[in-house]
């Protein structure tokens, strides 16, 4: 084989084919080498650079989170003599590994900078790691306008769910917060926002009147998420309660352990778009939902977006680079996601879909 092709059959590999290669030899393997190359196959998915590309530059893969000298050796085997197919199971498909939304976002370059919100993430208000000062002054950080916290409601016990009493009480200490942020002089304004649980039916769980008020309402399906029966009615359903503007983590599927649900994408973008809410890209690494063949079908029906981390502490705020990659690879329009708005236009299009039902 001469240099050219030996290196364009190198830069054919990806970190994500890396990784499911990876899993595919750690099922043959024991032992400690067994969870060396699952954990190799794991981290791959953040590496920050192409593996190939590191090989390539001559420098050592080890330098990579979770590569040691034999796993090392292991990729530089499969860069060299790769397979010509790396097909992962469904319940590995369709996630993207950081170093290629990287290089999404180098090729528009402007986008991350011109994001204005991260429209998704939890405190200890519900079951995040750090407490909402915490949150916001990270978010600040990546010099967002404006962020929306997004605790979960009473129908989720397990993640800590809030009431309509505890949901008053973070209402005002997020207005505390916002006057806190004024008088200091940082740009960044709090949007009240909650992720509230759905039923099967699409049912929320809080009053109404506590909705109401607030400056954005998720809605997310938590249960009987691994039924294998069509649920385009659930979706519909979700879509008519006329207290929710974004359906989030629709399909509820989490990286090789569940699919997520299924239903006819196309009849249900249609509808999200008839009815002017969003369907939210879910940015956390192992859920990534919608993922870009979704979005291309909400993209088509002409659907809003809205992209959150769901990040449950500090550091998992920078997953949104992985959101904004997988919008921008589904070309889907700034106009028509939430996280290019200014909070005044937010609030607008807020009280649009209200008004609508
Ligand atoms: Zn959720």
């Amino acid at each position: 084989m001469d240099a050219i092709t030996a290196s364009a059959r190198v830069a054919a590999l990806s970190n994500a084919q890396i990784a499911e290669l990876l899993t595919g030899a750690a099922e043959s393997a024991d032992g400690h080498r067994k969870r060396a190359l699952q954990r190799a196959a794991r981290a791959a998915f953040q590496w920050p650079e192409e593996a190939a590309a590191v090989v390539a530059e001559g420098r050592s893969l080890t330098q990579l989170p979770q590569v040691g000298p034999w796993i090392a050796t292991a990729i530089e085997s499969l860069l060299a003599d790769p397979p010509e197919h790396v097909e992962p199971p469904e319940i590995r498909r369709g996630f993207l590994a950081l170093a290629e939304a990287r290089a999404t976002l180098a090729a528009n370059p402007d986008a991350l900078a011109s994001l204005r919100s991260d429209l998704q993430m939890h405190t200890t208000y519900s079951d995040g790691r750090a407490t909402l000062r915490e949150m916001v002054r990270a978010a600040a950080t990546r010099g967002y306008a404006h962020v929306a916290i997004t605790d979960h409601s009473k129908g989720l016990p397990i993640a800590n769910g809030m009431d309509e009493a505890r949901l008053a009480e973070q209402a005002r200490d997020i207005a505390a917060v916002n006057e806190e942020l004024a008088s200091s002089g940082q740009r960044i304004r709090v949007l009240h926002a909650i992720e509230m649980n759905l039923s099967p039916s699409g049912d929320g769980d809080m009053d109404p009147a506590a909705l109401a008020s607030l400056d954005l309402v998720l809605g997310a399906f938590h249960s009987k998420l691994r039924v294998t029966e069509d649920q385009t009615e659930r979706y519909l359903a979700a879509l008519r309660n006329p207290d929710v503007q974004v359906l989030a983590h629709p399909r509820g599927r989490r990286y090789n352990v569940r699919l997520g649900l299924r239903a006819d994408w196309p009849r249900v973008m249609r509808a999200a778009a008839e009815s002017g809410k969003a369907l939210e890209i879910d940015a956390h690494p192992d859920r990534q939902d919608l993922d870009v063949e979704l979005l291309r079908v909400a993209n088509q029906a002409g659907a809003f977006v809205s992209i959150g981390t769901d990040a449950h502490s500090v550091g998992e705020l920078g997953s949104i680079e992985l959101g904004l990659a997988a919008a921008l690879r589904a070309e889907v329009p700034r106009a028509r996601i939430l996280n290019f708005m200014a909070a005044e236009e937010l609030a607008a299009w807020v009280s649009d879909v209200r008004a609508n039902g």
